[in-house]
Formats: C-alpha cells, sequence, structure tokens
C-alpha cells in the first residue's frame, strides 16, 4: 500500500506542474527566438542546429507530460510481449555506448510474456537503461537481468554508475526533477506512469558511489489469469 501511495502521489504531483511546464517550455523556445532573430542578421548553419535542438528537447517535455499526465489518450492497445525480444532491440540503440560500458544479460531461458502497451514499456525500458549509461562517468557495466519468481516476472537493471544520494530518492519520478545539465526530469516519471498502469511494481536501490538497481516486477500471464488483459486495473478508476 505504501507503494500505491508513493505512486498516487507521483500522479497527484503531475496536476500541479503547469508552472513547471511553463518555466521548463519557456527557455528553450526563448532561445528559440533569440537564435532566429540571430539567423535574421546572419545566417549561420550552427544557430539552425541549435534552434532546432532547442525545439526538439521543447517537444519531447511536452509529448513526455501528455503521455504521462493523459496515458488513456494514447491509441495504444494491449498486446502480449516478448521481454527478452524487446530488451534486446532497446539494447541495440546504446551500441555507440558500448565501447565504455559493458552490458551483461541473464535472461531467462523460457520467453517471459508480459501483458502490455509495447511502446510505452519500451520507451520505460529505454529511459531506465539511459539513466543507467548516463550513470557511468567512464568504463562500467550495467547488468541486466530477468527471471520467473512464483507468480511474477522481475526484471533488473543494476549499473555501476554515481548512484543516488539517499535524500534524493524520494525526488525520483517527480516530474523535472534532474540533477543534469541536459536532463528534463521526465524519464522517471514516464517510468513509473508506465509501470503504474501496467499493474507492476518497481523498487529502487541505490548507494551514492556504489551504482544504482532498479526492479521491476509485473505479473505473469498464464492460462489461469488472463483475464490480467482487462488491465489498467485502478488506473482508470479517477486517479488521472
Ligand atoms: P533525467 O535523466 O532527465 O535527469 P530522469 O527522470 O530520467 O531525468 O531521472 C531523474 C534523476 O534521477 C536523474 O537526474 C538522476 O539524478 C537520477 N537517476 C535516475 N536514474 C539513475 C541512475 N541509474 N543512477 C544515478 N542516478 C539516477
Ligand atoms: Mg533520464
Amino acid at each position: 500500500a505504501d507503494e500505491t501511495d508513493h505512486t498516487l502521489s507521483r500522479l497527484a504531483s503531475i496536476g500541479q506542474i503547469s508552472a513547471g511546464i511553463a518555466h521548463e517550455v519557456k527557455n528553450p523556445l526563448t532561445s528559440v527566438k533569440g537564435f532566429l532573430q540571430l539567423l535574421q542578421e546572419e545566417t549561420k548553419h550552427s544557430y539552425l542546429d541549435l534552434a532546432s535542438s532547442e525545439l526538439d528537447r521543447a517537444i519531447s517535455i511536452l509529448q513526455n507530460l501528455l503521455q504521462v499526465s493523459k496515458p488513456d489518450l494514447d491509441d495504444e492497445s494491449y498486446n502480449s510481449i516478448n521481454l527478452c525480444l524487446e530488451l534486446e532491440s532497446i539494447i541495440y540503440l546504446f551500441q555507440d555506448q558500448l565501447y565504455r560500458v559493458r552490458v551483461e544479460k541473464k535472461f531467462a531461458d523460457t520467453d517471459l510474456v508480459v501483458y502490455g502497451k509495447k511502446n510505452q514499456l519500451k520507451k520505460a525500458f529505454f529511459n531506465l537503461l539511459k539513466n543507467a549509461f548516463e550513470a557511468i562517468p567512464g568504463e562500467g557495466t550495467i547488468y541486466i537481468e530477468h527471471k520467473q519468481v512464483g507468480n511474477s516476472i522481475l526484471l533488473t537493471i543494476r549499473d555501476t554508475g554515481v548512484g543516488i544520494p539517499e535524500d534524493k530518492i524520494p525526488m525520483l519520478g517527480t516530474p523535472f526533477f534532474s540533477t543534469k545539465d541536459e536532463g528534463t526530469g521526465m524519464g522517471l516519471t514516464q517510468v513509473f506512469s508506465t509501470i503504474y498502469q501496467h499493474g507492476a511494481k518497481i523498487d529502487v536501490k541505490s548507494v551514492e558511489g556504489g551504482g544504482t538497481t532498479f526492479m521491476v516486477e509485473f505479473p505473469m500471464i498464464t492460462k489461469d489469469n488472463i483475464e490480467l488483459r482487462d488491465l489498467p486495473l485502478h488506473y482508470e478508476e479517477g486517479q488521472t
């Protein structure tokens, strides 16, 4: 129940962040405006590039925010998802980092299937992995493990990165909470919201300077509980 309260307060806080959005989105848009003014004076490609990347950032913040605050608006349906396959495809996106970060996979022998929204789940795995890579300043390792434990599928992502100070752990998932210069603070908000919508649980353990572990627990889809296909469980009962 603690965890649910935790998630609920996260979701509730989403309703209070209009000021945050205005602030966060205003900055990149203001720089775009400035760059465009410079463009009028002297046409240089780098200004165009900067303007375009600032616009991308603003758009991505808004997209994340919309997905998190109005998850029912996306038209994605629930499907059986082969976790292993999707994880492989996400890891592949970080190929350019593998020269410095080793990725160690320990996947269950059998195909583990979860029931969910594929794109949202992939985005959540991507956000978790991206954080793991970003937490490792030089060389390090990311361990990705999935296995069946009882009636659950347990997915663990552990990194040997900088870790999270204990007093910052309660902040995780709060929209716009970021310790990075270029961070949006929307990654874990998307992760927490997606995990919650899927009737899954997430837990984090971290030691400052000693790395971070995120654990996600999905309910197993079996012949007996296939009625779980009617997920999302409690989410639609008025918690937006
Ligand atoms: P962003 O990555 O844009 O900062 P996130 O919501 O993805 O936003 O993460 C919020 C913050 O949580 C990060 O800025 C970082 O301080 C912390 N964090 C998340 N994952 C990790 C990790 N694996 N290791 C260390 N810190 C992390
Ligand atoms: Mg992130």
